[in-house]
């Protein structure tokens, strides 16, 4: 595959996620389906889908295979070709990015390493938590960055559930206590999926567990919950948590974490039988320093506004694994899912003005808010915006709405207006006659 066997341009994108595979499905509308370049898409896995739903994976409240993706699929309707593999490697030099080899369960390899030529590449490989060396974070804690590990949360969930709910001896202390490190979006949206969840399993018969022998608990170590998001969304979340019963725990730093206990810098001792880390992200270790290119030190490649990377024109990242300035404040462009979807349109731009000589257009990050979903509970989010004159705090339906909206917007990107609508209905009937939450 290289751009002399047909004379025309090779976009490699890697990472087909929330920018990833919108920048491919668009690429490929309009210029694979017309043969004016070929458009690849490398990703590490079979399936996409759409980050922000993991913690309702993780809690069951939302079946991965009803909203997944086949990346094949996708790129047979839209226009562009699915290379199955983890990128390892690049070579500026050869214009070539390196594929390493994918195994089966069973340890076989079943495709060789393999080599990409590009003339354009784009990286969208997103992010991974962040331990920053804690002690003990990896071999005890559930992360949420792929749907494999969401859906391990969710078995090991109901595992526990199964367990407790069987045995013939009073439940032991703390025996089906959560803790969530981390009270960002990810965190606190959990611990409310999850306190929806204790109940439901209830209602669905594993009755001699209540929903109050499970202690759901969030420790943060900034002052409070929500920490990047405006201070009332912090105060109304708050709130409506503590109806909940969810324990929160600010101002506490985690040093430590033992097969059943947290421990913190100021000598708290928290005990949890399972444990949740969501407390940071930084880009995949793959690209620190990736063939002299400059990254940051969450190895985040440097990007210019244009979001071409700093030291070369050719290679592009968007979305979690880049460092791109927020224009106006002093800090860079969150790695949130509506800054990956404008990256994806800004590069698209780029990519089709460039191939025709044009000039190519900078990006400007524009924070439209931020919504943070409490389950069947509540809503609550800002918006911001000419509108609402700065930053407007919404709570209830009109949030809830919004809410969806976003996820709506992504599939629209992916699927066009018509097919959604249907899906949407289809979705709507399947939920008529599926339990609300995952059994097994
Ligand atoms: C539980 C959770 C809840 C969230 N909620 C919200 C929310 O409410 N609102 C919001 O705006 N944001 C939210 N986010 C953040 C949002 O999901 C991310 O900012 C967004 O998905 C980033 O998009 P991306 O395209 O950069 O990467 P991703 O969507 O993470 O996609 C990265 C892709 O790269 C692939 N990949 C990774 N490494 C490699 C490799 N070496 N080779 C090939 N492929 C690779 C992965 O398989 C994946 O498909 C949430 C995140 C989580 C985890």
């Amino acid at each position: 595959m290289t751009s002399a066997a047909n004379n025309i341009p090779n976009i490699v994108v890697v990472g087909g996620g929330a920018g990833g595979l919108e920048l491919v499905t668009k690429l490929g509308r309009k210029l694979g389906k017309k043969g004016k370049a070929n458009i690849t898409l490398v990703d590490s896995t079979h399936t996409h889908i759409w980050k922000p739903l993991l913690h309702e994976v993780a809690a069951g409240t939302l079946d991965s295979h009803e909203d997944e993706i086949e990346y094949l699929a996708q790129a047979m309707c839209s226009g562009f070709r699915f290379r199955l593999g983890k990128m390892d490697g690049l070579d500026r030099t050869n214009k070539q990015i390196s594929v390493a080899p994918t195994y089966n369960d069973n340890g076989e390899e079943i495709i060789p390493h393999r080599s990409f030529d590009y003339d354009y590449l784009v990286i969208a490989v997103g992010s991974v938590s962040h331990d920053f060396g804690i002690k003990g974070v990896t071999d005890h804690c559930l992360f949420l960055d792929t749907i494999s590990q969401a859906e391990t949360f969710q078995s090991q969930l109901l595992e526990a559930y199964l367990r407790a709910h069987t045995q013939d001896k009073p439940l032991d202390e703390g025996q089906l206590d959560i803790a969530i490190v981390g009270a960002g979006a990810t965190g606190v949206e959990l611990s409310a999926q999850l306190h929806e969840v204790s109940h439901l399993l209830t209602a669905y018969g594993l009755d001699e567990v209540q929903p109050t022998d499970v202690k759901i608990s969030i420790i943060e170590a900034a002052e409070r919950l929500l920490p990047g998001l405006p201070e009332n969304l912090s105060t109304a979340t708050e709130k409506e948590l503590s109806k909940l019963g969810v324990e929160v725990l600010t101002n506490e730093r985690v040093i430590e974490i033992t097969a059943d206990e947290i421990k913190t810098e100021s000598g708290k001792i928290i005990p949890a039988a399972i444990k949740v880390w969501a407390a940071g992200i930084k880009a995949p270790d793959f690209l620190k320093d990736i063939d002299g290119l400059e990254t940051n030190w969450m190895n985040q490649l440097v990007v210019k506004q244009t979001l071409q990377t700093t030291l070369d024109d050719d290679v592009y990242a968007i979305g979690d694994c880049c460092a791109c300035k927020w224009i106006g404040q002093d800090e860079n462009v969150p790695p949130r899912a509506q800054a990956a979807h404008q990256m994806a349109d800004l590069v698209y731009k780029s990519l089709t003005r460039r191939m025709t000589g044009k000039d190519i257009p900078e990006y400007a990050y524009h924070d439209y808010g931020s919504l943070v979903s409490l389950g069947r509970y509540s809503t609550v989010g800002n918006m911001m915006g000419n509108l609402s004159k700065g930053s407007l705090m919404i709570e209830g339906f009109m949030a809830r709405i919004m809410y969806l909206s976003l996820y709506k917007m992504h599939q629209v990107a992916l699927f066009g207006l018509f097919r959604v609508g249907m899906l949407s209905l289809s979705h709507l009937f399947r939920r008529s006659v599926h339990p609300k939450i995952k059994l097994h």
